[in-house]
């Protein structure tokens, strides 16, 4: 059926800036990185994606790699971009990256211009567009310089085929960096993409909003679920077809004894505040203004639904804030 997106889709989404750019963001965006790959029916893809721009989420991340197999997603989601959100394209942010193991070779991982221009291009193609909004580099390359990786982000603006770029996965101190080498170049660093969840607060220790307000970048958390731990999905159990049971990138030994016994203290916290455990997540993760979007992902359009509903959910008071750090089990 042809899909026409609800007209409502603006009025109760929150966008916020990213840094001191003229791009705004919506608080929730929406990650493609599992579910959305061939082992997911397309149309559980096609229902979750018209949902989340219905609920006015504008933002779709993706990278050359998400799948599975590597390059699914796109290619996925490039279907879905031609039979229902083609029409709406000036209404999305659409993001990808490059910077893991892609194809075989010295040339498809890492940081070269030879690899980050050539897998943006395959990107296209996957996705059936002529340009993305944003263009990341996914993770630091400890060999390449960062001029070079810098100089092959500021040269794929120029050429058209990004508006914006990013950086994934970079320490405070190589983001300073590479953030001036860019300013220099004359494209400003856009946002960076770090891992952030109650139960993953590296940013925090390295200072990494602080880096990024004087770069005038903003910033937007991937993760901020702990991959579904921050939510009811495991607290009686291991269901099947949970991210636990169908991925390699979590697995059982995260649900530790101390874990649990966090989850559930986390969990009467969010009770007592009329959330679930999920929305309780990302109202802390977004409480600090700089944090531009999380990134969340969903494998049903009811995960999605009630991790948007976050957004309406009271401010976190100081003695909230104080008692989801007490919950820290040493
Ligand atoms: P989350 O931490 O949001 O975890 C999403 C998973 O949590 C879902 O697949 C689902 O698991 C479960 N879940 C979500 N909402 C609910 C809910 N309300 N109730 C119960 N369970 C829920 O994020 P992801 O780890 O998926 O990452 C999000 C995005 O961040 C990625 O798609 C990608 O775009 C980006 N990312 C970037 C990285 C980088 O290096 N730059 C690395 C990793 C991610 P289940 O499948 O079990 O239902």
């Amino acid at each position: 059926m042809t899909y026409t997106p609800d007209s409502a889709r603006y009025d109760s989404m929150t966008y916020r800036r990213a840094g001191r750019s003229g791009l705004k963001l919506p608080a929730i965006s929406l990650g493609l990185w599992h579910n959305f790959g061939d082992t997911r029916g397309l149309s559980t893809q096609r229902e979750i994606v018209r949902r989340a721009f219905d609920l006015g989420v504008t933002h779709f991340d993706l990278a050359n790699n998400y799948g599975p197999p590597p390059g699914s997603a796109e290619s996925n989601f490039g279907r879905l971009l031609s039979s229902d959100l083609a029409p709406y394209r000036d209404e999305l942010v659409i993001s990808t990256k490059a910077g893991y193991t892609m194809w075989d070779g010295p040339y498809g991982d890492w940081g070269s211009r030879k690899y980050l221009v050539s897998s943006l291009d395959q990107s296209l193609t996957r996705l059936g567009l002529d340009y993305v909004d944003i263009f990341y580099h996914h993770r630091p390359d400890p060999e390449t310089p960062l001029f070079e990786t810098a100089s092959a982000l500021d040269a794929i603006v120029r050429s058209g085929k990004a508006l914006y770029v990013g950086i994934s996965n970079y320490k405070s101190e190589q983001a300073a960096e590479i953030a001036r080498i860019l300013r220099e170049l004359g494209t400003p660093l856009l946002i960076h993409q770090p891992s952030y969840s109650i139960l993953n607060r590296w940013i925090e220790h390295d200072h990494l909003l602080d880096t990024l307000e004087e770069a005038g970048a903003g910033c937007i958390a991937f993760s901020p679920l702990q991959q579904g731990l921050l939510t009811d999905r495991y607290l009686t159990g291991i269901p099947d077809g949970s991210r636990i049971r169908t991925s390699v990138f979590l697995n059982e030994s995260a649900l530790d004894n101390k874990t649990m016994e966090r989850l559930h203290a986390l969990n009467d916290i969010a009770k007592r505040r009329g959330q679930s455990l999920a929305q309780l997540a990302l109202s802390w993760a977004l409480r600090d203004p700089r944090m531009t979007s999380l990134i969340i992902g969903a494998s049903s359009v009811g995960q999605l639904e009630n991790n948007i509903a976050a957004l309406n959910g009271p401010e976190l008071t100081a003695e909230e804030l104080d008692d989801i750090d007490g919950t820290v089990i040493e």
